[in-house]
């Protein structure tokens, strides 16, 4: 008898033994997936990792439905990956499986199939094959087992395997919408419905088209189109599919300008082949920095480079990268999600061409197979830039990781586990293959640097701009004062009005920097002070102006706003603070002509509007380029010569031993967009506290000091990179027994840790989706074991879950928390 021990993709402790069906005895090896029946009646596509004779002795083992895989699609090193981040990160493997495969190689009896329109058989399909196909389609998607049940066909896994390979099948997400066909009919809200007074008009037209009127209002509930958070594009079918409506109803909305029919190309993996082999000599300073990363490499396999912005780092990096690939080698270039543009993407296919694979979250999960099983069969990629998740691709013989904007902390997942670091686990994951890890930052995390100070990484820095480009003077403005003297209109200073508009005569363009999105973070009444709060969450609501609703922007939650307060009904609510959409409006009204633009999280909900947005701005299509965080991030524009900063306050007094980090480093960086090549760029940086010491280091661009002050602090009170951090987060939707198990954990663990717990802790956000968070902090030396002390907090851990009283508590644990 011959079984095998497999990793189901479920947040399940430890593996689980299948018996193999005799007549594949010969085929199964570790690595492929098998298809295995699960509970009462789930199936799941499970990994095998290990294969023996060992009958279980506490459960008689079934037998795999199926073996999907003629090769393993998983190599050794990946496994060995997996069973690290999973240790490390205390994460159960089925979550690590879950994190690192996409959906498409994760069929289970769950997986919504549907039938790819475009689909022709070059061959015959045999019956089996067929009959799903038929099941298929009327386009509706199906789940496997209704399939199953549908067709008659007991053993529809490896069918639809065969079929999905064929291209015949995609696997539909159904919550995520990230798959559609190639091109498909949307149906929208006009630019004119979308403002609230038309909307309300064109419902008062339509009292007496009743069908229209009903078409309309299914539209607004499907699309979710006045949710901030959740809109969602609908199709011409699901529409007319769900609601029932004829076309022609539809169509009457469309002529009366309410509702109107657009055409959207998804395409798939950008395949072309435009090689010009564009590699730039690199300058006196690049090759001098080139060799020094080197001679580091022959002794330290990890390096940081320190370069300011514009230093050409990406230079760097090709040069690196060629010869790496010279040597047979793969390479890794990792980036936080966010600087996965275009720009940098069109560069490295202008040098690497077919060879380069993008690994991006935002692609549908057809292409994430199709790279996953590039980079498998050692095809075409041998150079994948990618998002953290694609630390995870079956690499062969990596030669190189490059980690750019490895500061960024977008490379840290939170939610859901595993919570690993991918910056720090490509680390792990380079050193498993004997490959060299490169980061890069002009701004480093505090722990990389340190690790060059204590010698653990090799430092190359580059001071100098490409092509003699100074760093842009930065003027501070004190908002205080300027309020004082009425020298402020709206939320800009005279001085920032001023330099914009010069910057508009001379045909230049701006950012404006709020590091806030929404219109305001909340509104306040006047008269009794009532702030309008999230009734899942333990936050005020943010005003967003242009759906006229309150949003919450951590559950989703969103409600209209209202025009008297609810409590003390009378109309005296006014908005309090501000973000981007604020400053879209008064920017717009004080320049009425400028053209503007605006970039955050509203904006950019799907690839494409993301990139038009950059690629609109690139063009000069836009003037006036207003964001978030989002605009400090790898973006290289040539007639950018201004950056307004328009409130350093809320990143300066942020509770967060970080946040004096952070701060700095997204000053620096949305600074660093300013500058042009024959031209000093300017930086007009607006804040009530013009003496604190990190505007003073942003002034200067004194990284150095920074570092210096922010790691004393760091070792005074015991935060990394001197102390290892673990945060343990309770949560509960009964407030008393989250205080209770909090309570009684934190005394279990201080009995062992000591003063190095730390906790109960209150959260700044105390209430999340209705459920109440606690949370305590174990801060460990760097010399000490960290692996036994989360053995020990493992051991409480299951305690507490144990403990009758505190049934259904969650506990998460977050290892190095960001
Ligand atoms: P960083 O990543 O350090 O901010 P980039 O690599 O984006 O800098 O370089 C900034 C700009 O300078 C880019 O437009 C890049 O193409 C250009 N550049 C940098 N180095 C060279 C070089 N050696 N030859 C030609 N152009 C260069
Ligand atoms: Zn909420």
């Amino acid at each position: 008898m011959k079984y095998v021990d497999v990793i189901v993709p479920l947040p399940l402790a430890g593996k689980f033994t299948y018996l193999v069906p005799d007549d594949w005895d010969e085929n199964v090896r570790v690595g492929m997936r098998v298809v295995v029946p699960f509970g009462k009646k789930k199936m799941y596509t499970a990994i095998i990792c290990l294969i023996h004779t060992q009958k279980p002795q506490l459960y008689e083992a079934k037998e795999i439905l199926c073996l999907l895989d003629n090769e393993p699609i998983l190599r050794f090193p990946q496994m060995k990956f997996w069973e690290w981040v999973s240790s490390y990160y205390q994460a159960y493997l089925g979550d690590v499986y879950q994190a690192a495969i996409p959906a498409g190689l994760k069929l289970e009896s769950e997986t919504l199939v549907c039938i790819n329109p475009d689909f022709e058989a070059e061959k015959i399909l045999n019956d089996k094959e067929q009959s799903i196909l038929d099941a298929l389609s009327e386009g509706k998607p199906m789940h496997v087992n209704e399939l199953s049940k549908f067709t008659g066909i007991s053993d529809v896994m490896p069918i639809i395997k065969t079929l999905l390979e064929k291209g015949a099948l995609e696997i539909s997400e159904e919550l995520t919408d990230k798959f559609r066909p190639k091109t498909n009919t949307f149906v929208r809200l006009t630019d004119e419905a979308k403002v609230e007074e038309n909307l309300r008009q064109f419902f008062d037209d339509l009292a007496r088209a009743k069908k229209q009127l009903d078409l309309l209002m299914m539209y607004i509930d499907l699309s979710k189109c006045l949710v901030p958070l959740h809109q969602k594009e609908l199709t011409r079918k699901e529409l007319l599919e769900k609601s029932g409506a004829s076309a022609a109803v539809l169509n009457g909305l469309v002529e009366r300008g309410i509702l109107e029919i657009y055409l959207k190309e998804i395409g798939r993996l950008d395949l072309s082949d435009k090689i010009t082999k564009e590699v730039f000599s690199l300058n006196e300073f690049q090759n001098i920095a080139l060799k020094e990363i080197e001679t580091h490499f022959v002794e330290k396999p990890i390096v940081l480079l320190h370069g300011v912005t514009s230093s050409g780092k990406t230079e760097i990096y090709i040069h690196l990268i060629q010869k790496v690939l010279d040597e047979g080698k793969q390479v890794l270039y990792l980036v936080p999600e966010i600087a996965l543009t275009t720009q940098l993407t069109s560069r490295l296919k202008r040098v690497f061409g077919k060879r380069l694979g993008v690994y991006h979250s935002k692609f549908s999960d057809a292409e994430r197979v199709e790279i996953w099983n590039n980079v498998l069969k050692d095809k075409t990629y041998d150079v994948i830039i990618g998002v953290r998740s694609s630390i995870f691709l079956p690499f062969r013989h990596l030669g190189l990781v490059i980690v750019d904007e490895e500061h960024e902390s977008s490379y840290k997942q939170y939610d859901p586990s595993p919570r690993y670091h991918a910056r720090n686990a490509a680390i792990v994951l380079a050193s498993m293959h004997g490959a060299k890890t490169l980061l890069g930052s002009a701004t480093p995390s505090i722990e990389s640097y340190y690790n060059t100070q204590i010698g653990k990484y090799g430092l190359v820095e580059l001071h100098k701009r490409h092509e003699e480009m100074e760093m842009p003077e930065i003027v501070v403005v004190d908002t205080k004062e300027a309020y004082h003297k009425k020298r402020m209109e709206g939320h800009f200073s005279d001085i920032m009005l001023e330099k914009i508009g010069n910057a508009l005569t001379n045909k230049e363009q701006v950012i404006l920097f709020q590091n806030r999105r929404g219109y305001a973070p909340y509104i306040e009444c006047k008269a009794c002070a009532y702030v309008p709060k999230c009734k899942n969450c333990d936050v005020s609501l943010t005003v967003h102006k242009i759906f006229n609703t309150l949003t919450c922007h951590y559950c989703g939650y969103s409600e209209s706003i209202p025009t008297i307060c609810p409590v003390c009904k009378t109309p005296n609510l006014d908005t309090k603070g501000f973000g981007t959409e604020k400053i879209e409006d008064e920017i717009r009204q004080i320049f009425p002509t400028a053209k503007v633009s605006r970039m955050d999280l509203d904006t950019t909900r799907s690839k494409k509007s993301y990139e038009k947005i950059i690629s609109d701005f690139e063009q000069h299509k836009v003037d006036i380029l207003i964001g978030t965080q989002m605009v400090s991030k790898g973006l290289d524009f040539e007639s950018v010569n201004l950056v307004g900063i328009l409130n350093a306050d809320n990143m300066l007094n942020f509770p967060d031993f970080r946040a004096h980090e952070r701060a700095y480093q997204l000053m620096a960086q949305v600074s660093g967009r300013a500058g042009r090549k024959n031209k000093r760029g300017l930086v007009i940086l607006q804040t009530s506290l013009p003496e604190h010491t990190i505007i003073n280091q942003v002034i200067r661009n004194d990284y150095n000091e920074m570092f210096r002050i922010q790691s004393e602090e760091r070792q005074l009170f015991k935060y990394p990179p001197y102390y290892r951090l673990i945060q343990i987060t309770l949560r509960h939707k009964d407030v008393q027994i989250v205080k209770q198990a909090t309570y009684t954990m934190t005394n279990m663990l201080r009995a062992v840790f000591g003063s190095r717990i730390l906790g109960p802790i209150d959260p700044a956000v105390s209430r999340i989706q209705n459920l109440f968070i606690k949370q305590i902090l174990l801060k460990i030396e760097n010399e000490a074991s960290p692996a036994k002390a989360k053995e020990i907090l493992q051991n409480i851990n299951e305690q507490i879950l144990a403990d009758s009283r505190f049934k259904s508590l969650r506990i998460g644990l977050d290892v190095d928390p960001l």
